[in-house]
């Protein structure tokens, strides 16, 4: 064994809550927008008035469902909310409504590239709850201010088994979450306005320990980038108690992004008691069969499953396939395209290439983008014709196509003067020309200056504005220089 550190295991178990992209609550019909002012989503069911009354919203049972299934979870059929019990400010109502001990969803796990393969972080339960307000402690310098819009809205906590062994591994995992849950359209994974939030729960243990070790809980991270700093500082933080021959006590923890550090919050001596009881306002209810089968027919292809079809079926390097998975409207757009024609590889270039560019120079989604597929299936097709080149079509011909969607790329590269010349009666007397002004080099390159060929070729793009067809010119001056 090497260093202290690598005598150690590190053990992560995640909880990640997700807000469900419905148009209301979860018990009332308020707004779940983010960002509209303080306190205007906030009926009085929101604000707990007396007398008001929950009403489930269907679509977020929906929405956890669908998450449960693309998660290989068991789907409980029989369902009910229970209230547990609490003060906080941010909690008009005094309780949170959750399926804490009766989750929709149970088992199932989610699928992670590591360095040492493909490992599946098992799920413990996927259940739904609804968040609370928030308190807001910089808007007044003396004062806490609470705003209630995100009470309510509805969310699912997405918990695992201990089964993360390193820091990377919960990036890994927490970034295909991510992907899944826009994939599902089930919440947007916003991170940064706070739609997706983790804890992460942190041991560590001497290798070969079969006990887990005493674990902290670092609360509210959020962004993938903290997931991991936190494990990193938490590990190393609790290891060197452990060197010291301290003991770990059960915390919870809060992460300082700012300087990368942790601090406790509380300790959690026994399990809070939330005097837990099934909430007589909502009635228990059950899921049906053909509920859950209908909800399962919805589940698009997965980023998994879509680059495993991308490379055995399409020929694409895991990498291409990969980058062009990571949001499904842009792998949604590639397989339209390649409805359009055979050349998936160039599709991938295309995609990955100007099209990215474009699209990242003007902050645009590919939703907005003006192309269709077929148009750049189009523009392809001009290249592998040899009406042009890969360079010009991917510069002037996108842009002018970018000008004017609709029209067709052979057309608009003709009107514009842009296709080559491949024609060898045009391009040899260019040649001939060309290998005449340079009668020195040729003497050059008949004594083995092979790599004067480039010149050559470069003199003839000069000379036809760039309009040659570069492979016909090669072919042309190879056949004159032998
Ligand atoms: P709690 O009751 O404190 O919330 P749970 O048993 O519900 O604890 O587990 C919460 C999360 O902590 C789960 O993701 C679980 O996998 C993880 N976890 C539990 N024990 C450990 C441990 N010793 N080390 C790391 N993670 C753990
Ligand atoms: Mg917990």
């Amino acid at each position: 064994m090497n260093t202290i550190s690598e005598q150690y295991e590190v053990v992560i178990g995640l909880e990640v809550h997700a807000q469900l992209l419905t148009q209301s609550k979860l018990f009332c019909g308020d707004s779940i927008a983010f960002g509209a002012d303080a306190n205007t989503h906030v009926s009085p069911v929101t604000l707990a008035h007396p007398g008001s009354l929950p009403k489930m919203n269907r679509e977020a049972i929906a929405h956890a469902v669908k998450m449960g299934l693309a998660c290989h979870c068991e789907i409980e059929q029989k369902n009910y909310f229970a209230r547990k019990n609490y003060f906080y400010p941010d909690l008009p109502k005094g309780y949170q409504i959750s399926q804490h001990t009766t989750p929709i969803c149970k088992n199932g796990y989610v699928s992670i590239k590591t360095e040492a393969g493909k490992k599946e972080v098992r799920l413990n339960r996927i259940h739904m709850e609804e968040d609370a307000g928030k308190s807001l402690h910089d808007v007044n310098e003396s004062n806490t201010a609470v705003d209630y819009n995100r009470a309510g809205t509805p969310l699912i906590e997405i918990v695992t088994e201990p089964d993360l062994r390193s820091s990377e591994e919960a990036f890994a995992y927490v970034s295909e979450l991510r992907k899944m849950v826009r994939y599902l359209g089930v919440c947007d994974g916003n991170m940064e306005e706070g739609s997706m939030r983790c804890d992460a729960n942190i041991s560590v243990r001497k290798r070969g320990d079969e006990k887990l070790g005493t674990k902290v809980e670092v609360k509210n991270l959020n962004s993938i980038r903290n997931v991991k700093r936190a494990i990193d500082f938490e590990a190393q933080r609790l290891i060197k108690k452990l060197e010291a021959g301290e003991t770990i006590r059960q915390q919870t923890r809060s992460f300082d992004a700012h300087n990368g550090t942790t601090f406790a919050i509380r300790d959690k001596e026994d399990a809070e008691d939330y005097r837990y009881f099934p909430d007589p306002d909502l009635t228990p209810f059950d899921l049906k069969s053909e509920f859950i089968e209908s909800i399962r027919a919805e589940i698009p292809a997965l980023p998994a499953e879509r680059v495993h079809t991308y490379i055995h079926q399409y020929g694409l390097s895991e990498y291409d396939a990969t980058v062009l998975t990571e949001e499904k409207d842009v792998a949604d757009y590639f397989e339209a395209a390649i409805g359009h024609t055979q050349n998936y590889k160039a599709v991938a270039n295309w995609m990955l290439g100007p099209v990215k560019s474009f699209l990242n120079e003007q902050s645009q989604p590919i939703s907005g983008f003006v192309l269709q597929p077929a148009q750049v299936a189009a523009l392809i097709k001009c290249v592998d014709d040899g009406k042009l080149s890969f360079s010009t079509a991917s510069t002037r011909l996108f842009q002018l196509l970018i000008q004017n969607p609709t029209a067709a790329p052979d057309a608009l590269a003709a009107q514009h003067n842009l296709i080559q010349q491949s024609d060898a009666s045009a391009l040899e007397p260019v040649v001939d020309a060309v290998l005449e002004q340079l009668a020195d080099k040729v003497v050059a390159y008949k004594k083995g200056k092979k790599g004067l060929l480039a010149l050559f070729v470069g003199e003839v793009m000069k000379r036809t504005k760039g309009k040659a067809d570069p492979k016909k010119t090669n072919e042309i001056i190879l056949e004159k220089l032998k």
